[in-house]
């Protein structure tokens, strides 16, 4: 029996094997609390939730059903990865079409790792003057960070590992999956 759960909690994705790390439940009730928090942080006023696609679009939807205060939703898209390597490089692939001049802007992120995309991203969103802006993201990776990035609400710390799952890829790959593994080293 035990033996057939470590079967199962293992996967492969590409050519690449994966252990499950976050079981879907714990995610659950992490995203829940970082929706409280935002529930009583913009209590009588509307954040706009900007999403950073792909990555970001299972949390930001668990996220925004427990959101109780008016908001609303936009997207914007970055890509910083290929495969399991950062490229170090961070290219805006799609713009945002709306002003965000005066509004309380939460950018929504799956994962801050050496913080150099969310670092382009509040440069160019500060250049519009919004209220406020702050960073919710699923996960940071706090011994990967390069620069100094502020990550008000954050579900989970982890540890300097590739992990998959809830939104996040390997080579495409492993987005629809409800729990988070980590890569087998
Ligand atoms: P950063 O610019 O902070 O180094 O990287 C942010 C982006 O890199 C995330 O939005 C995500 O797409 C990708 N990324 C960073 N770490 C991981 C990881 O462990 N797994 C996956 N799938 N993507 C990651």
């Amino acid at each position: 029996m035990l033996i057939l759960e470590v079967v199962m909690s293992t996967i492969k994705i590409h050519d690449r094997e994966f252990v499950k790390s976050i079981p879907s439940e714990e995610i659950a009730v992490r995203v829940k609390q970082v929706a409280d928090r935002i529930n009583r942080d913009y209590a009588g006023k509307r954040p706009l939730l900007l999403g950073v696609l792909n990555g970001c679009f299972m949390f930001v939807s668990d996220l925004m059903k427990n959101l109780e205060v008016e908001c609303e939703i936009s997207f914007v898209k970055f890509s910083s990865y290929q495969g399991a390597e950062t490229t170090g490089v961070v290219k805006q692939v799609i713009g945002l079409s709306e002003s965000i001049e005066g509004r309380d802007v939460i950018i929504v992120e799956d994962i801050v790792d050496t913080g150099l995309t969310m670092h382009k991203m509040l440069e160019t969103l500060k250049e519009s003057n919004p209220a406020s802006l702050e960073i919710a993201s699923l996960f940071v990776k706090p011994v990967r960070m390069r620069v100094p990035v502020s990550v008000k609400y954050s579900a989970f710390e982890i540890p300097d590992r590739f992990i998959v799952g809830y939104g996040l890829d390997y080579d495409g790959l492993g987005r629809n999956l409800p729990d988070v593994y980590d890569v087998k080293e």
